[in-house]
């Protein structure tokens, strides 16, 4: 099969302690049963409600990763199942997804989402507005979410050199984060980066997490 095959190829071709998340958006829940049914577990979505509907109607071992700009009156549609939330990008939805992730007894681990493309309309932070965050009184209230990494999207750009140096620029604010703030903290260890086009760089630059689509379950309209 398609989907089987594809998935194969890439499994194959990427280091085991690399997590793949499979990215299933737009994708019919038949498509995801067919790497279920390979062994895969774990899977991307960027709508709230798509991601629920999916959750409902597929095994409850699957790990859904939220990877989409996530707003604040969506959380409840997710969280009491999320795995990862990949985009974090400020305060006021972290209060939330703690809000929600108490509610529902649970941590709900999630990545903070960084800025390095070229690209305006890319959402994420800088390195300085992570740090206000990391830094604010309210952060270190918050009991029942766990910061894990950080999330990055590179411009999407043939120039290779470019997309090296934006995974590049994203491994040095892990390293930096890491050593300010999380040097004794296990769990601050993912780096969420590399796409179906650029994932192979992002691998060479240090990715702990790719997030793969098109190549695993075809083009989207
Ligand atoms: C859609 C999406 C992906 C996967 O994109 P492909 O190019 O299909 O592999 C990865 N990350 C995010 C944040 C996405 O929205």
């Amino acid at each position: 099969m398609e989907v089987q095959n594809n998935l194969k190829f890439i499994l194959n071709t990427i280091p085991e302690n690399v997590l793949l998340v499979a990215v299933s958006k737009t994708k019919p829940v038949k498509m995801i049963l067919d790497a279920y049914n390979a062994g895969h577990r774990d899977f991307g979505e960027n709508k709230a409600q798509e991601m629920a509907a999916k959750h409902e109607q597929l095994p409850k071992d699957i790990h859904w990763h939220f990877i989409g700009h996530l707003q604040t009156n969506k959380v409840k549609y997710i969280a009491s199942y999320v795995h990862l939330i990949h985009a974090v990008d400020s305060l006021k939805l972290l209060r939330e997804i703690n809000k929600h992730a108490q509610k529902n007894d649970r941590i709900i681990d999630f990545l903070l989402e960084f800025h390095i493309a070229r690209e305006e309309s890319k959402f994420g932070l800088t390195l300085e507005q992570a740090k206000i965050i990391i830094e604010s009184e309210e952060f270190s209230d918050f009991k029942n979410v766990r910061l894990c990494g950080v999330m990055g999207m590179a411009t999407f750009t043939d120039d290779t050199n470019q997309i090296r140096k934006e995974f590049r620029l994203l491994k040095g604010y892990f390293d930096s984060l890491k050593a300010d703030y999380f040097a004794n903290s296990a769990e601050f260890k993912e780096i969420s980066m590399g796409m179906s086009g650029d994932y192979p760089i992002a691998i060479e630059e240090g990715a702990t997490i790719v997030r793969i689509g098109s190549k695993i379950f075809g083009s989207r309209n």
